[in-house]
Formats: structure tokens, sequence, C-alpha cells
């Protein structure tokens, strides 16, 4: 019997103040029939509150950051890194930058707001940033230092809000080396909540410190001026941006009315004034007949009640409305452990101000960590149409409708019949063939599964010499309806073609079938064109791995939710496992290596000594942080993949090493798509490394050499 059938799919367009809250909400709930997908533009999502603390080094980034991939993995839903480029209401249909279109049945729209330099001419030689959205700010943040470094340099932030008066006391503490800084805004401080003492004690600070204030409105940006329409020309090395919001063009050019500032109008549900499937929250919205500051707190409110309008949406119930405040409390930054309190009349700066603030703050961000534990149990509620348990037959294998695959397939060939087999053209009589199947990783991209899938496989092929010509798939998408069907199998289709098409391999054949545990099998065909092997290797050969190693326990940890791994240091894994051996073998081959292997589900230490038993030899190598993808340590030492156990128990006898050598785990640890080992005659050394860095701007990594044979396969040192 099945349980959840997937029926309707919410996506979510930006990881902004409100969206997360879903996802949050998400993953303590679980609403059976849907799927959601997040599509954000980075993997990490910054908290506005704590990013002026992040820019005096208060806080880490890690701190100010809400990991998105995390945050999916908890809430069951996909995470696509990607920038959307254009939204058709009338086609309920996203398009991306990078992945291929996704279609809605609801959408929450939480993308922020950019800085707007509408009269303002920019040329090109001017360096400027934008502060808004304030994900871009932290993440040029290094730029900024690099233009400020050993060097009194004049920093111009344009706009008079109070933003621009907390950016300005950050970046004056941020730098040892002296700033100049001046605020320029055509209006100084005229936030309607801001009481007169508060004003007067931002710009007492701001002249405590040096910062410069000037009216006017700046008109254009050269490399070293500022123009103003007063014709005043202001000096400077580096212009801030902090001017009133817009919208992005995909946004503003969709058909979801706006108000009169370019804002998409929504109703007190914040739902979308012609859109009803559609909510939009935070800087992007504009609630019809209320007038509010575009604030960080005020996305936070709207995200309380978005999170539970879609979820009564989804469950057919009455939905809430929002009733924004007239006033909220403010805490801005000020000196070190020091901050201005604002609520209504009232005004207070010491460092119990900032206490609060920094109380306040990691409160809302703390929700979004999630601890080494395995998720409690979720509450199980189901969409307002679902029929509730589907009993499939399953006489007919479960296969994916035939609509969606006939759609797939029109859209990239010319031939809707579906064949029942293909001839492959060989130039030889002999072809490699292999065959893998790998489940999808909770939350994970399917396209980029599609792509590891593929590559984890060709890596067979190509460490037997050879090159991928054809290949048969069968693909297993969630069990599912319409779109969500639509998704998993385009995205796991184009994955794979992404990367097969750089072999210009054929798709022989191909089967797709709904699962409990979806998932892609992969048969490729090849022809041999080198002469490699696993027992060609030679005394003092070196022993090179084209990658680093690591991607098992990682994921072991990561999806064990452990704080050591950022949403960062998921995508160095992730960049990790989409990282193909292609141009290795091109390398190997020019300089004469005839012994290759793939490091797979057995591990480093099993395939070593499979190539050292077959070419009767043993080898002697060194373990290092080198060879790991994350330098941690103690992720090593704590996290172990399923198949590890059992590849140590295998393996463990082959191997001298001293006792609680630091990286004697990584020897057994599982990989997808891991790294090719490649034997390299000692006088091919530099021919091999250089080739190899020409073709990737990386280096191969060194890890040891073949020795004469002797009791162990593998000597670690
Ligand atoms: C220097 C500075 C300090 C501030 N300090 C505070 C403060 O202390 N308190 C406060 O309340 N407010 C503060 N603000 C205002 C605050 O930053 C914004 O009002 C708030 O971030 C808006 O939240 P949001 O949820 O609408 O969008 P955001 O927080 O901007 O989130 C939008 C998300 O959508 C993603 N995204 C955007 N476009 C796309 C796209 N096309 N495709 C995919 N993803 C996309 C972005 O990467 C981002 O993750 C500050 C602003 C600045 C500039």
């Amino acid at each position: 019997m099945i349980e959840n059938n997937f029926i309707k799919q919410l996506v979510l367009l930006g990881g902004g103040h409100a969206n997360v809250q879903v996802l949050k909400k998400l993953s303590m709930n679980n609403i059976k029939g849907l799927n959601t997908i997040l599509i954000s533009e980075h993997f990490e999502a910054t908290y506005s509150g704590m990013t002026p603390g992040y820019i005096h080094k208060d806080f880490s980034k890690d701190e100010i950051s809400i990991d998105l991939q995390r945050l999916c993995f908890n809430a069951d839903a996909t995470f696509i890194k990607d920038k959307v480029i254009k939204l058709d209401t009338n086609r309920k249909e996203i398009t991306l930058q990078n992945f291929p279109t996704i279609n809605y049945d609801l959408l929450s729209i939480n993308t922020g707001s950019i800085s707007n330099t509408k009269k303002i001419k920019i040329e090109n030689s001017s360096k400027y940033f934008f502060v808004k959205p304030i994900s871009s700010l932290v993440k040029n943040l290094s730029y900024i230092d690099q233009i400020v470094k050993n060097k009194r340099s004049k920093i111009v932030i344009i706009g008079g809000g109070v933003a621009s008066y907390e950016l300005a006391f950050s970046l004056k503490r941020r730098y040892e080396s002296p700033v100049d800084i001046t605020i320029i805004g055509k209006k100084i401080l005229k936030e309607k909540n801001l009481n007169k003492k508060t004003k007067n004690n931002l710009k007492k600070i701001a002249n405590n410190l040096g910062i410069s204030e000037y009216k006017g409105e700046v008109i254009s940006l050269s490399e070293k001026n500022i123009t103003l329409n007063d014709g005043n020309k202001i000096v400077c090395d580096l212009t801030l941006v902090s001017t009133g919001a817009n919208i992005e063009s995909w946004l503003f050019d969709s058909s979801l009315n706006k108000d009169e500032r370019g804002f998409i109008r929504v109703d007190n549900n914040l739902l979308s004034i012609n859109e009803k499937n559609i909510f939009v929250t935070g800087d992007a919205s504009s609630i019809e007949n209320i007038s509010r500051p575009k604030s960080g707190v005020m996305a936070v409110r709207q995200g309380e009640i978005l999170k539970e309008n879609i979820f009564l949406k989804l469950t057919g119930k009455n939905l809430i409305k929002f009733k924004p405040q007239k006033n909220w409390l403010y805490l801005i930054g000020t000196y070190k452990n020091y901050a201005l309190l604002n609520y209504f009349f009232l005004t207070f700066h010491g460092r119990w101000c900032w206490k609060l603030k920094v109380l306040i703050d990691k409160n809302f961000i703390n929700k979004f960590k999630f601890s080494n534990n395995l998720p409690m149990a979720k509450r199980n509620f189901k969409l307002a149409n679902f029929k509730n348990i589907k009993m499939y037959c399953q006489g007919c294998g479960s296969k994916v409708s035939k609509n969606t695959l006939i759609n797939y397939i029109k859209k990239t060939s010319d031939n809707i019949y579906l064949r029942d087999s293909s001839i492959i053209y060989n130039k030889s009589l002999k072809i490699l063939q292999t065959i893998d199947h790998i489940k999808l990783f909770s939350s994970l991209n399917p396209f980029d599964f599609g792509k590891i899938s593929y590559l984890h496989s060709q890596n067979d092929i190509l460490s037997a010499g050879g090159k991928v010509k054809s290949l048969s798939v069968s693909v297993g998408v969630p069990f599912s309806e319409k779109y969500v069907e639509k998704f998993y199998l385009e995205y796991f289709m184009e994955g794979i073609k992404f990367e097969s098409d750089k072999d210009d391999c054929i798709i022989s054949s191909g089967h797709s079938y709904q699962s409990q545990e979806p998932g892609i099998t992969l048969t490729l065909n090849g022809e041999i064109e080198n002469s490699v092997s696993k027992n060609s290797a030679k005394e003092g050969d070196l022993i090179y791995l084209s990658k680093p190693l690591g991607s098992g326990y990682l994921l072991a940890a990561y999806f064990n939710n452990s704080e050591m791994l950022s949403g960062n240091d998921f995508e160095k894994i992730l960049d990790n496992l989409k990282k193909g051996n292609l141009f290795v073998v091109n390398s190997a081959k020019n300089s004469g290596s005839q012994t290759m292997t793939d490091i797979s589900g057995f591990g480093l230490s099993s395939h070593l000594a499979d190539v050292c038993l077959s070419s009767n030899l043993s080898s002697k190598i060194k373990l290092s942080s080198d060879i790991l993808i994350n330098s941690n340590i103690d992720l090593l030492r704590k996290f172990q993949s399923t198949g590890f156990k059992n590849n140590r128990q295998f393996s463990r006898e082959y191997i001298n090493i001293s006792e609680n050598h630091p990286f004697e785990n990584i020897l057994f640890d599982p990989q997808t798509n891991g790294p090719m080992l490649i034997a390299i005659s000692k006088q091919n050394q530099k021919k091999f490394e250089n080739c190899f860095s020409n073709e990737t701007n990386i280096k191969p990594i060194l890890i040891g050499r073949f020795i004469n044979k002797l009791e162990k396969a593998i000597y670690v040192s």
C-alpha cells in the first residue's frame, strides 16, 4: 500500500525571512500528498538583523546564516540553488537560469528586494556594491575588504535611512586601517517610527565615529567621484548603494498586480490580489491599503501568518488575516556591545540594549539550527483533496503516466513514438558494459542527482579504458501525479543528459516507474579506446587520486544534522560529487599510464588492494588532510556512512597501519562518483601533473607509490 502519493506541488521562491518559517513548520509537520520545492540563489539565507553584527565581527557567517539545504532536508523538501528569471502565471511555470522549468500548484514568493538605482547613472569603471539583497552585501564583503585593505579609503553610502547608519557604524568598526565614511541621502533619517531622540542619538554617534552626512541627491557614479544634482562632486574609492527598495524585473514583468511603487499587491491573507494561488511576502509585497516600511521585522511577522495560511489553504480551511503593527521595537548596533533602542517615544542606548538585541536575534536564528539528533516524528496532515491512502494495484509495474513521458520526450526529440529497442553500432565486437543503481539523496536537486548518477557509472567504463557510447536508463520517480511526476522525470533525465551529451552518448532505451524509493538505474555501454587494467602497475609507479575523498562520511554527518558542517560545506561536497573523471583519462593516457581504477562504494583500501594484488605488488601511502574534501578531522573520526563497517571488515587484513592513525577511517569510506586512482611512472610525473592541471586548474593528489610485494598490500604512514 502506498501511503504518500504526491498530488500537489508547493514551490517556495526565495529563502527569505517568511519562506524559511514555512519550511520550519514542515520540519515538524507532514502534509500527505504535498511535494515542496525551495528555489533560492544561495545555499544559505542571511538574517538581516545580525548582518551589521557580522560586518563588525561580533558573529561568524554561520551564526547569521540559515542553511537552506539542511532546512529542506528536515522539511522533506527539495532544494534547488538557482535564480528565477521568469514567472508565467498562466502556465503556472517558473523559468530558472540553469535548471529546467518548474510548475506549481501553490506558490509563495519571498525574494526580497534590490537597491533602487533607477535615477543614478553608473559608469562601468565605478566601484560600487548594492546592500540589497542583504545576502549580496555579505557575499561582497571580501571584495570590499580588498579595496579598503592597506590604505585610507573613502567610502560613500548612498541612502539616508537607518540601515545606512547601522552599516556605517559596523564598517567603521570592521576596519583597523582608518576609513572615511560619508552618508549621502535625499532625505536623512525620515523614518516615521524613529523618535526625535533616537534620530539625534544616531547623528551624535555618527559624529563621534567621524562619519559625515550630506543631504543631496546622487545622479551619477564614476571611478573616483560621486556627482550630486547640486553639481557637487565627492571623491570616493567605493560606494555602497543603500537606496530604497525595488523588485527584480522577472517579478515586475509578471502578470501579478502591482502598486504605484511597483511592489506586488497582496490582500490581508498575503495572497496576490489577482492570483489566488500565489502568496507574496517580505520586501517584494505591498499590503493593500496599508503602508509600512520594508524591514526584516515585517517579513518575519508575515512569515508567522504565511506558514499558517499555506497549511490552511492546503488543508482546505479558512485563512487568517495579517494585521501589521504600526510601530515596532528597533534595536540598532552602535559601538562594541552597545545598541540603541527605539520604541514609540522611548530611547535607550546601552549595553543591555545590545544584550537584548542578541537575545532576540539568536532566538530567531536558532529556530533554524537542527541538533545532531535525527528529527522528531512529524505530525501528519493531509491535503484537502487527498484521498487518504491510495491503493495502487501495481499490476502496471507502477509505470509513469504516458502523458508525462510523451511530453518530456517531445521536448527533447521529434520522435514521440516510444521505441521498444534500439540498434547500437559498434566498431568492434567487444563492448564494455556496466550497471549501477543509486537512490536519491533526500532534499537533493534531482537534476544534480542525474548528473552524479551518470558520472558514477561512467567511472566504470573510464577505468576500463573505454568511452561511453550508449546508455539504458530506468528512472524511479516518487508515487506522484502531474507537476510532481513531471518535475522528477525531467530533472532526473536532464541531469543525465547534461553529462552524457559530453560523451556523445545515445540514450538507447529507457524505463520509468513510480516508487517509494526514487532513484536511477543506469546501464552504460562503452567502446574500448585504451588498454587499461588493474594488473599492470609497476614497482616505483606513483599513486595519484584525481580528486579528494570523503563523500560517504560527510553526507552521513550532514544528514545527521551535524553542526560541524555548514551550507557552504555542503556546497563543496556537492561540487565534488558533480566533478567527473573524463579529463583524467586523457591526462593519464598522454602520460603513458595503463593502470587505473575508480574508488567507489568499497572505499580506497579495497580498490588499492585490488591493484596491488593483481599487479603482484604492495603499496606505501601517506594519509593527510590533503586527501579530504573537508579538512576537519573530527568529522572523519565521528561519522561513518552505512557501508563503512563492511568495507573495514573486508579490507582491514590487507593493511598495515599504526593503531589510532587519525586518518584510518578514510581508507574504508564509501564514495559516490569517487576519484580515479592512477599509477604513473616516475619519469612521467611532471608530464602527468602538467597535463592534469592544464585540463582542470587543480593538481592531482599524490598519495604514495607501489613497492615490491611484502606481507601486506598497503602500508600506511
Ligand atoms: C545593512 C542593512 C541592515 C538591515 N538591518 C535590518 C535590521 O536590523 N532589522 C530589520 O528588520 N531589517 C533590516 N534590514 C532590512 C532587511 O534586510 C530587509 O527588509 C529584509 O531582508 C527583507 O526580507 P525578505 O524576507 O523580504 O527578503 P530577503 O531576506 O532579502 O530574502 C530574499 C531571498 O530570496 C533570494 N532571491 C532573491 N531573488 C531571487 C531570485 N530571482 N531567484 C532565487 N532567489 C532569489 C535571496 O537570495 C534571498 O535568500 C536591513 C537592511 C540592510 C541593507
